[in-house]
């Protein structure tokens, strides 16, 4: 089959890509390149630069290439500056996917795979998290990618749009044959934070809080590996291909590790001393955060392969070095 991945230059993207091409598939690129990397695009794919919401570029693409499916990426995902501007995140992020969608409703293209976020959940009163979960989105962010999961079963009820809403937790770590990673600017990751010091680029890492409700006191985090969600974002397309009902999945490692062992891990894989900086906390963070995953596995028959912190880490390391 043929897939359009929007965003397909940037971190998430770029690694589904090569899990959809592993896979046999073929892949078009839509990416506008503020935050993607045009060096991220693998030679031989068809790239062309551009907004999701410009539509006469997405009919010159479905006019270009019989598509079957989309899967979308393009997004901002920054949550304090959506506190910021949230105009700019209901704009960049749902008015533009309702072009997206509508473009794929006139082209019949049947089948939607949503990048979606845990930042839907809100506070959670419930961990681990499972796809049941009231939504409270607490920012902006959240709310934008909400309000998209809120469009697609009127696109399934008018056009038989199939679709799944993927709610990811943290994403980290790169391809482990080096062949993309995470690289954004400014970056507010932790992990890439924690590796820029291991690599002298900065004198220490910034604790936001150790005064959480947590063993060490601070916030805990469920870190799932990129490639592992690439192949979620496969079975998730190709499940629907095969029948199964839209809906909404959670995917995470089903595992919680502290900001502390975090850092702990990677002075263990890159030898550095890592030295950290206690800070007050960043508004907005709850104390964990922990996706139930069991839908994913039972459902889509995803099988985590990069399930522990030290590959996690090892593979940004690996990255950050090239
Ligand atoms: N964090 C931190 N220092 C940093 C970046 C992040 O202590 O330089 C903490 C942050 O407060 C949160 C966790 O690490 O508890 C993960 O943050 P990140 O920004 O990586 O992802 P988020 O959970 O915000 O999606």
């Amino acid at each position: 089959m043929r897939f359009l991945v929007t965003g397909g230059a940037g971190y998430i993207g770029s690694h589904t890509v090569l899990a959809l091409q592993a896979a046999g598939h073929d892949v078009v690129i839509l990416d506008n390149l503020t935050t993607g990397h045009a060096y991220l695009v693998p030679d031989g794919v068809p790239f062309y630069q551009g907004d999701v919401g410009d539509s006469s570029l997405l009919e010159k693409i479905f006019h270009d290439y019989p598509i079957d499916g989309v899967l979308h990426f393009a997004a901002k995902s920054l949550v304090g500056e959506s506190m910021q501007d949230p105009g700019k995140y209901f704009l960049a992020n749902t008015s533009q996917s309702a072009v997206l969608l509508s473009a794929m409703a006139k082209h019949k293209i049947p089948y939607f795979v949503l990048s979606s976020t845990a930042a839907v959940y809100g506070e959670p009163q419930d961990v681990p998290i499972p796809e049941s979960h009231p939504i409270r989105p607490t920012n902006p962010y959240g709310l934008s990618k909400h309000l998209i999961e809120q469009m697609l079963p009127w696109f399934e009820k008018v056009h038989r749009m199939k679709w799944m809403a993927l709610r990811y937790f943290n994403v980290a770590g790169a391809d482990p044959q080096g062949r993309s990673g995470e690289s954004h600017d400014p970056e507010t990751h932790l992990i890439p934070n924690i590796l820029k010091v291991a690599q002298g680029h900065r004198d220490f890492v910034s604790v936001f809080g150790n005064d959480y409700p947590t063993e060490d006191g601070t916030c805990i985090r469920d870190y799932i590996h990129v490639s592992d969600l690439a192949d979620a974002h496969v079975l998730a397309i190709e499940a629907l291909f095969s029948g199964k009902p839209s809906g909404v999945c959670n995917l995470g490692n089903g595992q919680g590790f502290s900001v502390l062992s975090v850092i702990e891990s990677a002075r263990r894989v890159t030898g550095h001393p890592i030295p950290v900086r206690i800070e007050p906390r960043r508004p907005g963070d709850p104390a964990v955060l922990v996706a139930s995953n069991a839908k994913a596995v039972a459902e889509l028959g995803w099988k985590p392969k990069f399930t522990d912190l030290s590959t996690i880490v090892e593979t940004a390391w690996l990255w950050q070095h090239r």
